[in-house]
């Protein structure tokens, strides 16, 4: 039987395989392969569909992360409160921006920044806050921007893998002062590379970070400052044009895949399914479980043909990475806790419904000898 896998590119691409080819052959016969047409229509195309006035396109999330945190003025010194539980690049941009990170605990069950966590964090020096949309899930939205204008704090939204998410009705990456995104292959909009982009809603600071990510000018000949090179290319741009109309109906697939998970595998021994808080619309980059012998179950899974991802065994603080904080697993006690159960199982929109009873059979197989064991 063939593996099912995490995720399934190119059941994707086979899917809208005509549009792909015809928009790469465009790009190649206009040589438009840096900014030019197809990445202007993008930037407008990406910006409308979350109706937000601004996008600036760039090389990728964690470039986009950068650039935001440059724009609004991050300088040594300076601190940044960011989610404990995150991928790397939501920290690491912090860093790389000269500002120091500050991590903050996770809520146990949604794995977003917890709210009731972030003002003990805060310090004179302290001049934003990152939540993570992490696994598609917003984060505590009310609660974080009500701290933020508290004490006069800017947010930034990472929204690399809640593309379409929304909170009490609005889609995220509209609440911060810039919000960023990766459309890296495997995220719910995946371009054929490597590719990200900031949307905002500040005129003056989508001009800026424009600025930035093309050597400090908008035009060619043009640099008020130097900046960096950081461009969406234009065979990326085109291929995420295509891609993007079909956003919302592959969203509702993962929707719906997550709610049939939910129904057939509630009551499976030891196993905790995804959380959604009230309010929230999940749009599941990652359906992610948790289970006390996640090592046995990932390993029963494997050897049935079924892949499975742990994002991430290790919580920033607790990386080498970060020793020179000296954190200890007590400070961040949900983000810890967690990072030795969590499970990532299959689950994309072209998945099949034999694909998920083979997933869930094997679990409920699982399950039941494991219940037995113990
Ligand atoms: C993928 C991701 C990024 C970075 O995106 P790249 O395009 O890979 O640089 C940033 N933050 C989070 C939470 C991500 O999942």
């Amino acid at each position: 039987m063939p593996t099912i896998p995490i995720a399934d590119l190119y059941a994707q691409y086979l899917s809208i395989k005509d549009d792909i080819d015809a928009a790469i052959a465009a790009v190649i016969a206009e040589s438009a392969f840096i900014r030019g047409p197809y990445v202007e229509r993008f930037e407008r195309e990406f910006a409308s569909a979350l109706d937000i006035p601004h996008c600036v396109s760039c090389a990728n999330g964690t470039d986009a992360l950068y650039i935001a945190l440059h724009a609004l003025g991050v300088e040594p010194g300076m601190e940044v409160i960011t989610s404990a539980h995150s991928w790397i690049s939501t920290s690491e941009s912090i860093t790389q921006a000269g500002g120091k990170v500050v991590f903050c605990d996770t809520d146990r069950d949604t794995f977003t920044i917890d709210p009731a966590q972030i003002e003990a964090k805060i310090t004179p020096r302290t001049v934003g806050i990152i939540p993570v949309h992490l696994y598609g899930q917003p984060a505590d939205m009310d609660a974080v921007m009500a701290i933020a204008r508290k004490y006069h704090l800017w947010v930034i939204e990472d929204c690399a893998q809640g593309h379409l998410a929304q909170y009490k009705g609005r889609t995220v990456g509209t609440f911060g002062n810039a919000a960023t995104f990766s459309f890296y292959p495997g995220k719910n909009l995946g371009a054929m590379g490597d590719a990200g982009a900031i949307v905002t809603a500040d005129a003056q600071l989508a001009e800026r970070m424009a600025i930035y990510a093309r050597h400090g000018g908008l035009f060619k000949g043009d640099h008020q400052i130097e900046g960096i090179n950081s461009r969406l290319d234009g065979l990326q741009a085109a291929i995420l044009s295509v891609k993007l109309p079909h956003l919302p109906a592959w969203t509702r697939a993962r929707q719906q895949w997550a709610a049939a998970y939910g129904e057939t595998l509630s009551g499976a021994e030891g196993l905790t399914l995804p959380m959604t808080a009230e309010g929230r619309e999940h749009v599941y980059h990652l359906y992610v479980v948790r289970h006390p012998e996640r090592a046995a179950l990932a390993a029963y899974l494997q050897e049935a043909g079924i892949q499975t991802v742990v994002n991430y065994p290790v919580a920033l603080p607790f990386l080498p990475a970060y020793r020179r904080y000296k954190h200890a697993s007590h400070e961040f006690p949900n983000a810890y806790a967690n990072q030795s159960t969590i499970l990532s199982l299959p689950l994309f929109p072209e998945m099949t419904n034999a694909q998920q009873q083979r997933v869930v059979n094997a679990i409920k197989r699982f399950s039941l000898s494991h219940a037995r064991a113990s």
